[in-house]
């Protein structure tokens, strides 16, 4: 249920609203908006007729359900779009797109610092570098693990920008949020639910991956597990589905874009690299993400592709990620954004 507070609702009035939310058994959740407060009480759907009773409270407008499976992410609950602030500097949702860049995995302090005044020097806003790797075969580089995570984090210090990091399990969370300015889950692991509610309880923006066989909605139900947690701060990755197609990795489902636009006021960010698997093919991917309206790009770059531990094939180097954005700058023009 939605509790539509009365423009001008008092505090007072509001935390009693809290109060008796708690009281009949459901978590409360506020949404500040631009004119006014709702509160979100979500909890067991069956008994959720209960809830009724508050609109006769103080300072409440109106109690309405909130229709949709995934309540906390969805527009009913909050129709302007979330600004996710992950710096002074950076954040997501705004006029001004947000560029992530850097290698699949973190390799050595060398490659990490190559790859940050790179990608800074070329205008991207965010640096990406997995400590922990996630691999098909259990004989595949695994990650440099902390040391990877603190090498990750002084190259991002060094060139001001903020990092973002895969968290494979629940038990390395805490030490991956120690180091990370945005928590990444995989691809894999974008149904592992207790992974999603240990980061809802962590207060630290997290990137959330489409599952490769999910569809929207079940994106759209592992961010509500985030955000039911009491973590808000959820941005949605497009990074392509499994389909017959052998000619690319993964197929980039770009129509994605306008669909989550439609449901949810979280930010979109897109993947073509993880989408495409073919550095020819990453560019145009990047150009039409933003000109379906994504928020962000993660792209990966590699100082030498041709020997990187993983996704060699997919990472630009770092003098075709620079023309990239010089071009990405035109789409970004005519999609009304800056980078
Ligand atoms: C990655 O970002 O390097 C990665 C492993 O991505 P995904 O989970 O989308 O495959
Ligand atoms: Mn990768």
């Amino acid at each position: 249920m939605i509790i539509v507070m009365k423009t001008g609702a008092t505090k007072h009035e509001k935390e009693e609203v809290i109060t008796r939310i708690k009281e009949l058994g459901y978590k409360p959740h506020v949404i500040h908006g631009t004119t006014r407060d709702v509160i979100g009480a979500v909890g067991d759907e069956r008994k959720k007729p209960v809830l009724q009773q508050i609109e006769s409270m103080s300072g409440v407008e109106s109690v309405v359900p909130i229709l949709k499976p995934y309540k906390l992410a969805s527009k009913e609950v909050k129709k302007e779009k979330s600004l996710l602030r992950i710096s002074p500097t950076v954040s997501l949702g705004g006029k001004q797109l947000c560029i992530m860049a850097g290698p699949c995995a973190v390799e050595s302090e060398k490659q990490i610092m190559e790859s940050a005044i790179a990608v800074k020097e070329a205008g991207a806003h965010m640096l990406r570098g997995g400590a922990y790797k996630p691999r098909t075969s259990p004989y595949s580089f695994q990650g440099m693990k902390e040391k990877g995570l603190k090498i990750l984090a002084k190259a991002g210090k060094a060139t001001g920008l903020p990092v973002v990091t895969e968290v494979v399990n629940p038990e390395t969370a805490d030490l991956v949020a120690e180091y990370a300015d945005v928590l990444q889950i995989g691809t894999r692991n974008a149904q592992n639910f207790e992974l999603l509610k240990k980061l809802g309880k962590l207060r630290k923006p997290v990137l959330l991956k489409r599952g490769m066989s999910m569809t929207i909605k079940e994106l759209l139900m592992s961010a509500e597990y985030i955000m039911s947690e009491g973590n808000h701060q959820v941005i949605l990755c497009e990074r392509g589905i499994r389909t017959f197609e052998t000619a690319t990795r993964n197929t980039l489902d770009l129509s994605a874009i306008p669909v989550l636009k439609n449901e949810t006021h979280l930010p979109i960010v897109v993947d073509p690299s993880h989408g495409t698997g073919h550095v020819k093919y990453v560019p145009a991917m990047c150009y039409a993400a933003v000109a379906a309206g994504a928020d962000a790009l993660i792209v990966e770059v590699h100082p030498d592709p041709e020997h990187a531990t993983s996704d060699g094939p997919q990472s630009l180097t770092p003098q075709a990620f620079a023309e990239m954005m010089q071009k990405l700058r035109l789409f970004a023009e005519a999609a009304g954004r800056t980078i």
